[in-house]
């Protein structure tokens, strides 16, 4: 077989690949690595001096990177990519000591986002969007899952799909769509939200499938938004019309989603702040991902922490991403995310690397092609100039991947320089 690139040696690969995992290898890391790529996928992934010779080099773009630490790209399994305006007049309000909840209630929160992003252009939505994304790929992210739900209207809500379909299109970023039309209670149907519920169940979710254009069902199950019942039975419904299933659950109380979530077999539930401890086993069943988001739970300064330790122990797989959205996480920074994770849960890098990885890959229904260097999955890779794999959690900024390959290509990095937030 004629091989396009050939990577090799590369000094530490990070490959993820139960092929290459051990007790004492739990990220399958080898030294003097080669990996072999042809079109958009990896090849072969093993030692530099295991080459098998049906592979032919002759014509092959061969990179040594023998300095260097190469990485499966990074994934970001939860993100508000797409809104207007910015929240900044809330962030005092916060350090003040107003609650989450008081914010929603004076007419911030989510609903001024919906009306912000009302005002902005789908050009607008679309720059802002392929600036954003420009910004993750500069630190190795080549997955990025992106919701709606600040459109809330049937048609604010096929605009911002069809925002994101097109940044998926046309920006070298991956971008899973996911429909979260239940994000919050409108302002408009605040006396009858069960008309707002009834829009998306029979308007929304129909439009939504039949232009294909969302994977992923997402809802902020949550007290005072909707209740454990009213998830289910959009969820059900978004199910039964063949979407995928995400939910945001147990962020400010124990209101019962993670346990909803792994009821209904969802790919994933997030936050989690006040998951029970009861309910992780039902987590392990489902095979339902926990997605957890520290930027959100720092910048909303609480002090819960997810039941981490026990997630784990119990096998549950645990993502991280960094919930990228104007009021909650105004940070488009997965390395920041990693580096927080690893501090606020406790974590030691080779578990966060996993949660950005082979457990980012599941949440986003990626599994089987993202998230490992190994022979059969997309060549998406981050390679970073340092010599030990632990420095890119470990460290606070400043370390940023030298090249990042998508789809067996390498990504020009040019840095944005038009802002990623608009002023209204
Ligand atoms: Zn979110």
């Amino acid at each position: 077989m004629k091989i396009d690139r050939a990577l090799a040696p590369v000094g530490t690969l990070v490959t993820l690949s139960d092929r290459f995992e051990g007790d004492e290898n739990p990220l399958g890391i080898l030294s003097k690595g080669a990996v072999l790529i042809k079109d958009d996928e990896i090849v072969w992934v093993g030692k530099q001096d295991d080459v098998p010779s049906e592979f032919d080099l002759s014509e092959a773009d061969i990179q040594d990177l023998s300095e260097d630490t190469v990485f499966p790209g990074f994934i970001d399994c939860h993100t508000h990519l797409v809104f207007g305006g910015s929240r900044a007049n809330e962030f005092d309000m916060r350090v003040r000591g107003d609650s989450y909840l008081e914010i929603l209630q004076a007419g911030g929160g989510i609903n001024a986002t919906v009306r912000m992003t009302r005002e902005a252009s789908f050009d607008e939505l679309y720059d802002l969007g392929m600036r954003r994304l420009d910004a993750m790929l500069r630190e190795g992210v080549t997955t990025v899952e992106a919701k709606s739900g600040y459109g809330l209207t049937l048609e604010g809500e096929l605009r911002l799909l069809e925002v994101i379909q097109a940044l998926n299109r046309d920006h070298v970023v991956d971008v899973v769509p996911t429909f979260l039309g239940a994000h919050t209670i409108p302002e408009t149907f605040k006396t009858n939200p069960r008309e707002y519920v009834d829009l998306v169940i029979h308007e929304m979710l129909p439009a939504v499938v039949e232009r294909g254009l969302a994977e992923f069902c997402d809802i902020f199950c949550e007290e005072g938004v909707y209740d454990v019942e009213t998830s289910r039975e959009i969820l059900e419904a978004a199910r039964g019309r063949g979407l995928k299933l995400k939910v945001h659950a147990d962020q400010l109380t124990a209101s019962g989603g993670g346990r909803l979530a792994a009821e209904l077999r969802a790919t994933s539930a997030e936050h989690l702040e006040y998951l029970r401890e009861e309910d992780i086993p039902a987590f392990k069943e489902a095979g339902t991902v926990a997605v957890l988001l520290p930027i959100a739970a720092m910048y909303l300064m609480m002090e819960k922490v997810p039941p981490v330790k026990s997630l784990l122990e119990q096998g549950v797989p645990v993502a991280f991403a960094t919930d990228f959205n104007p009021g909650s996480a105004p940070c488009l920074s997965l390395l920041t995310t990693m580096t927080m994770a690893a501090i606020l849960y406790r974590l030691p890098s080779d578990e966060v690397l996993r949660g950005v990885t082979v457990h980012a890959a599941r949440a986003v229904g990626r599994e089987a092609r993202l998230g490992k260097v190994e022979a059969g999955f997309q060549a998406d890779l981050a390679v970073f100039s340092v010599g030990d794999h632990r420095l890119v959690v470990t460290t606070f900024g400043g370390i940023l991947p030298s090249r990042v390959m998508k789809r067996g290509r390498w990504a020009s990095l040019s840095a944005p320089c038009e802002p990623i937030m608009t002023t209204l």
